[in-house]
């Protein structure tokens, strides 16, 4: 795992030399201090030189003039480098996110994977630049102040080391809680994130049933575990901060106690002694900074490991070593006993054996009961899941041996639930085809049947639609998936119950635009209400047992069946 956190250094090796090594120089610049005292008192003070002194002081200036300029260089490009990392692995995530596939999103929730994206990259960013030059500045500086005490004096220096074990056995064990604790503190904060999104996300339903004071006891649950899992690691805080602290002053009054004896045997100096007091310091001052800054490293720990979690999972749906791209289909499709189900459980399989074709150019209605796999076999078309047996051509080409992106350029769906993105009609519109004309986003706009509503508006295209398109009606939104659609232009249209959610003359209204929309394309029509499916080829019709009809509606009617029965319900009335 550390391995793989180096491997974000690599791209800034530079800024990582150029950082490492002012820190390193300016954490041992500090050990000046005590040598510079050591000389004053030991020999510059008895000789009584004031000039010698002064000079002294001038070099002592100079190394601190130094040392000014690289802590500047180590706070502003060490950040730098930290956010640098910071930004790559949020990039590297966001793209992978692209990636994934819908069975991911099935199982996982929006705000905590946008927690994942902020809070936890947060904590890698401070960690990246602070993590390995803290730990080498500390081991260094360890080393050099010990070096320059053996000098002094080898008996007390030793003394004084035995402590070091006791310390950093004390950081260790306290860091291992830490970042367990952190991580749990992580997760919570994730969720408090995820309850939130969904909250707000569904603010409407939540106002509509009243249920504000459910909601607030739900996220009060959530709120109130984050703080319990924090409090927790405060204490465990407290308590590596309590005990390193008094280990700390123990040696310093032991360095004192012992420190004058060696005076007073005339084993050292005054100087040598002064010396000694601040070079303990100086050692002991690493070992404090761990404990200032114990809380980044487990916490970069931690936000790292949720990082490489979701990194490493692959996409379930991916492009075959040999995927050919394909670019204009003519949209022959073959579904061969294709079996599928959302679950690996073979007895939860939603398709079993399904197999039917579909001619160039056809338009095939799909009727049958809710939850009988309609939209399932629809999905499986452009790959957002992939079949369990059987295969699905499109042209005599296995899907599965099409390049991915261009295979999804080849399909188009408008669906009942239009997703449209916050921001303007024109954004909307052009999202079938990016970087589309202002002329092609007017003619789909007129093909949709949308001029009108534009032009009424004072901000025409530019017309805010509010996020998932609220500010628009039903008829307008799907008005705007079609003018997506005809800009997109794909050889294969899937429309899923695209017009079930509107009223019966909005929906006459835009049948016209959708048999416009199909018209020259391969198209599979899911419908609900059957007087929509007039014009369709072909009706297929499927319930649980799979496909059990397929015919013309006469013929259909003739063998009263499945669909004999769901025509009569419907217009009986
Ligand atoms: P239809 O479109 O015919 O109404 P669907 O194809 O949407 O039916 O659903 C078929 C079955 O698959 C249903 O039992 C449904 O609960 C299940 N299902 C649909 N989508 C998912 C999903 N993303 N994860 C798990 N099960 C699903
Ligand atoms: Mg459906």
């Amino acid at each position: 795992m550390l391995r793989r956190f180096f491997s974000y250094y690599r791209p800034y090796k530079h800024l990582f030399i150029l950082d490492f090594t002012c820190a390193v120089v300016a954490g041992l610049l500090e050990l000046g201090f005590p040598l510079a005292v050591n000389q004053v008192v030991d020999k510059l003070l008895p000789a009584g030189n004031w000039t010698w002194i002064l000079w002294a002081c001038v070099g002592l200036l100079a190394v601190y003039g130094l040392n000014t300029v690289l802590n500047f260089v180590v706070t502003y490009w060490g950040h730098k480098l930290g956010i640098n990392i910071e930004t790559d692995m949020r990039k590297k995530m966001f793209d992978h996110l692209q990636k994934l596939s819908f069975r991911f999103y099935d199982n996982n929730k929006t705000g905590q994977l946008m927690s994942r994206m902020s809070n936890d990259l947060l904590e890698i960013g401070e960690v990246a630049h602070h993590g390995p030059e803290d730990l080498f500045i500390a081991v260094m500086t360890l080393i050099g102040a010990f070096t320059l005490m053996l000098f002094i004096n080898v008996k007390l220096a030793l003394l004084t080391f035995l402590i070091v074990p006791f310390l950093l056995w004390i950081a260790i064990y306290f860091n291992q809680k830490m970042t367990k604790t952190f991580r749990r503190m992580m997760a919570d904060l994730a969720d408090i994130n995820a309850r939130v999104e969904d909250n707000i996300g569904g603010i409407r339903v939540v106002q509509a049933f009243a249920n504000e004071a459910y909601e607030k006891k739900l996220f009060a649950e959530n709120n109130g575990r984050f703080r319990l899992t924090k409090l927790l690691s405060y204490k465990i805080m407290a308590w590596n901060v309590s005990l390193s602290y008094i280990l700390m002053r123990l040696v310093t009054v032991f360095v004192l106690i012992c420190g004058t004896w060696f005076v007073i045997q005339n084993e050292i100096t005054y100087g040598q002694f002064i010396a000694f007091v601040l070079l303990t310091n100086v050692f002991l001052t690493p070992i404090q900074k761990i404990n200032t800054v114990i809380e980044s490293y487990p916490k970069g720990i931690a936000g790292f490991k949720r990082y490489i979690e979701v990194i490493d999972t692959e996409p379930e749906v991916t492009d075959a070593p040999d995927a050919i791209t394909v670019n204009k289909l003519a949209g022959e499709i073959r579904f061969q006993d294709v079996s599928f189900g959302y679950s690996d459980d073979e007895g939860a399989r939603v398709l079993n054996g399904i197999s039917l074709a579909i001619h160039a150019g056809e338009t095939v209605a799909f009727v049958g009961p809710s939850g009988a796999g309609k939209t399932t076999i629809c999905s499986l078309l452009p790959r957002f899941y992939d079949v369990s047996a059987g295969s699905i051509t499109i042209d005599g080409i296995d899907i599965r041996r099409i390049q991915l992106e261009s295979l999804r350029r080849q399909i188009g769906i408008v669906q009942q639930d239009v997703f449209l993105f916050a921001g303007t009609m024109r954004e909307n519109i052009a999202y079938g085809k990016l970087g589309a004309t202002e002329a092609e986003i007017w003619e789909a706009a007129r093909r949709a049947r949308l001029t009108a509503f534009i032009q009424s508006q004072p901000l025409g295209l530019d017309t805010i639609i509010g996020e998932r398109g609220v500010k628009l009606s039903g008829g307008q939104k799907q008005r705007l998936a079609i003018a997506r659609m005809f800009l997109k232009n794909p050889p294969i249209l899937i429309l899923d119950e695209a017009t079930s959610a509107l009223d019966t003359e909005t929906e006459a209204a835009i049948q016209q635009s959708l048999a416009e929309l199909s018209q020259g394309r391969t198209t599979l029509v899911i419908a609900h209400r059957l007087a929509t499916i007039k014009n369709a080829d072909r009706i297929v019709v499927v319930t649980e047992q799979g496909i059990t009809e397929q015919g013309g509606h006469d013929e259909l009617l003739a063998v009263g069946g499945v669909y004999s029965r769901l025509h009569q319900a419907q217009f009986r009335s």
